[in-house]
Order: structure tokens, then sequence, then C-alpha cells
């Protein structure tokens, strides 16, 4: 066999992707440059034709501990050969027994009930579902809309997509199908300004206003994610505890992409010292092996549910606490209680913050926040992601922009040199887009 014949033979059908194939947030008539990924080692992924690339996404905030990690191989691969699947309705069993157990441990007191969803969006249906099916229980059956502030994310069903920025997600493609729900300003406070008064004033008047109707409050404590990476005060997420015990507003805290150790804390309320009455976990719950979501709530919720006219919780996935990914979550966690985060999250902040120091007298940038292990560059004008994909992999990195944003969620795990590497490459390309007048393609709203 010759030996371009091999190589073609080795190479992936890139046109069979492009015909058929839906990649996240892209069209099926003018798809997205893709790259084949073979394999990944430590914080690195390895392409079709073997070029390293330093994950600075962490697989979209998942793969905390870093790839081919041989806790959590070898975790799924004992369950694999024991049980790797059976439905939960009238069984349970030891993977989701002890991932229970574990969460109820590590999270706050309130937090005593787990449910065990397949993703994040689901996640955060199931919290919205039993905050209405809550005040049902309550003889209060007005209170069936959820308030959040705008610039958030929850993900794409139609009820996450209800409690998405207004303006920025999908609610104008999906019309009168979106749900309308309410929705107070984001905070303005950074994350280490204390001075947050007139940002709970606005949510105060949202409460007086519609009070009567809502059943809860959904955020993204301290970090608001893919609706533009903002870090807010947790003064105001303080704040907020108290305004929901006052108007009788149970609060939702969704925790998918900050919980286990992002922000520096195991979850980001931790900043302010309050508990939720419902939580929403995912993405770094398995170390990003396998998908797994859960919501939490209290015992007051689920009491409220139980005395609801239905009774029981209306929700049951056929994949609900799937025991492989119970096992690679349990592997996850015991990485996350050996601590090491605790040291690495601070010197990865303390790197990117001296790393991309002066980036921000540059023209078209408007702002650098790092909190945490998450740095940010943000750009006066939207990107192209596709534009600015090439510009990344040159360098050997794997870094994808999304709206105004430049940013990195490097592995827990990284090495300072490749650190260095993601670093450079975002001053680099944000000094190219300070040269460059023609990068105002929008791309709307997304994680992608
Ligand atoms: C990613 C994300 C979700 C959605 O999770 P999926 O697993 O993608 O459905 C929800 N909320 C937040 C804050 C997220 O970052």
């Amino acid at each position: 066999m010759s030996i371009s014949k091999a190589l073609q033979e080795d190479s992936l059908d890139y046109a069979f992707d492009e015909q058929h194939i839906w990649h996240p947030y892209t069209s099926m008539t003018h798809p997205f440059p893709m790259i084949g990924i073979k394999s990944a080692d430590g914080c690195e992924l390895i392409t079709e034709d073997g070029k390293r690339l330093v994950d600075g996404t962490s697989s979209w905030w998942s793969c905390v501990h870093g790839y081919n990690h041989p806790v959590l191989i070898s975790a799924i691969e004992k369950q694999l050969h024991q049980l790797p699947h059976v439905m939960f309705g009238g069984i349970t069993h030891e993977p989701a027994i002890e991932l229970a157990k574990k969460l109820v441990k590590i999270t706050c007191p309130e937090l005593t009930k787990v449910f065990l969803a397949d993703s994040g969006s689901i996640a955060v249906e199931v919290a919205m579902k039993m905050a209405l099916q809550y005040w049902q229980g309550k003889n209060n059956p007005n209170k069936q809309k959820i308030a959040t502030i705008k610039r958030g994310y929850h993900g794409d069903t139609f009820a996450a997509m209800s409690v998405c920025d207004p303006d920025n997600g999908m609610h104008t493609m999906f019309g009168t199908s979106v749900v309308k729900q309410v929705f107070a300003p984001s905070p303005t406070s950074a994350f280490d300004d204390s001075n947050v008064e007139s940002d709970l004033a606005n949510l105060r008047a949202t409460f007086e206003t519609h009070h009567h109707q809502l059943a809860a409050f959904i955020i993204e404590p301290i970090m608001q994610g893919a609706g533009g990476m903002y870090f807010y005060s947790p003064e105001y997420l303080k704040g907020v505890r108290v305004l929901c015990d006052e108007f009788n507003i149970l609060l939702i805290l969704d925790e998918i992409a900050t919980g286990f150790g992002r922000l520096g804390k195991l979850f980001a309320y931790e900043f302010a010292d309050i508990a939720p009455d419902l939580m929403c976990i995912g993405k770094a719950l398995t170390g990003g092996y396998i998908s797994l979501a859960a919501t939490m709530c209290s015992d007051n919720v689920a009491q409220g549910i139980s005395d609801s006219p239905a009774g029981v919780f209306m929700h049951g996935p056929t994949f609900m606490g799937n025991p492989l990914a119970c096992a690679a979550a349990n592997a996850s966690l015991e990485l996350i209680a050996k601590n090491d985060w605790q040291q690495q999250i601070p010197a990865i902040e303390m790197q990117m913050q001296q790393e991309l120091k002066g980036i921000e007298k540059l023209d078209a940038v408007n702002d650098v926040r790092v909190l945490g292990a998450v740095a940010v560059i943000e750009i006066d004008r939207s990107l192209n992601a596709a534009q600015l994909q090439p510009l990344f992999t040159e360098q050997g990195v794997w870094i994808r922009v999304f709206g105004h944003v430049i940013y990195i969620m490097p592995p827990y795990s990284i090495s300072s040199q490749q650190l260095t590497k993601l670093t450079t490459a975002m001053k680099s390309v944000a000094k190219f887009l300070n040269q460059s007048e023609n990068q105002t393609e929008s791309t709307f709203l997304s994680h992608g």
C-alpha cells in the first residue's frame, strides 16, 4: 500500500461529518471548520495529524483533572464490567448511593436530597419543575413563574432557555414557545466591589412587582458564564438570599459551571456564606468523562412536592442514575477530596493575573478579569470563532472564543509551562484583534 493511500485511510472523513453531523451551534449548510481529535494526554488534545494542543477549555469546563487520568479510567472500567446500566425506577445501586452520600456531605447541610439527571440543562429543568410543584404543595398555585437576572445562561432546553438572557439568548428564535419569565438587571458590581445597594434595589423592585407569581429565583453564583463571563460581588449573592426569604421565593443556584473548585471555593455560594433551596451541578461532576448532572434540594422543598396534588416528583429519565456516570463522579470526587485543587487554583489564578498584566492597555480590550481558574480578555466587539480558531491551533492551544470574550478555564492539573502557552496565545490574539478592524462579524450567545 502506498504511503498516501495509508494516510488517506487513516484520516477522518471530514466530508461525511460536514454533510451529516450536527455540531453545537452550527449550520448544517455552512459548516464550521472541524479539527479531528484522535486522543488526549493529560492536559493536551492530540489531533488526527499528531499535533498537540494544550486544552484551555477543559472540554467546556468539565475535564478538571485532565484526560486519561488512571483513577477515573479504572473506576469506569471496573463499573463497566459489573453493571454499566440499569433502570432507576424501583431499583437502586451502590454507585448512586455512594455519590448521593458524597454530595450531601460536601454541600451545605440544607441540601439533603439528590436528583440524578443526565445533563446540566435537565438539572435546571428539574429544579424549575420542583419549584413549581413545591408551591402547589404549599397551596400557592399562583407562584408559577421563575425570576432571574439578565446575561444568564442555564442551558438549551425550553425551560432552561426561558431563563437565559432574553436578548442574547434564544428567546426571539422560538417566539411564544419560550415561556416569558421575569428578568431583573444583572448586577453591575465587580467581584471585589461590596457596594451592591443599587443592584439589590433593582432586584427588590422586581420582586415587589412580581413576587405573587414567583416560584423561584435562579442565578449562577458569582460567575455568569456563557452569558459573557462576568464575576459579581458575593455581597450581591448574600442580598439575593435575604430578598428571596423576604418575598417568599425559592433560591435556585446554578453551580453547573462554578461547582467543584473552579473559582477557588468548592462551591461558589461559599463566597457569600449562604445556602440555596435548590442547586444544580453538572459539568465537572464526573471530571468531564461522561455526562451526569444533579439537582439537590432541601427537606422543605421535598416536603412541599410531597404535599402537592401529584404527591410525587414528575420526572424520570431513562438513564437516570447511570452507574457508569456515578462511578466516574465518585472517582472524580475522591480526587477533589484530596484537595490538590486548593493549591492548584490559587497558583493558576496568580500566574494568569501576572501573565495577562498590561494587555488591558490595548484599545480593543475592554476588560481583563481573572478569578480562580478562569481568565477573561473582553474585546470591544463580537468575535468570530471560525476565523480565530486557526490562530490558536497554530500556537498549539485549544481556545474557543464566544461573544466578546477570549477566555480560558484550564484543567486544574495544568503545568505552568502549559498555562503560559495559553496566556501567550490569548495575548497574541488580543493583539491581532487590536490591529485588525474587520472582525465585526457577530456570533450569537452560546457557550460555543
Ligand atoms: C453548561 C451550563 C448549563 C447546561 O449544561 P449542559 O450539560 O450543557 O446541558 C447550565 N447552566 C450553566 C451555568 C452552565 O454553564
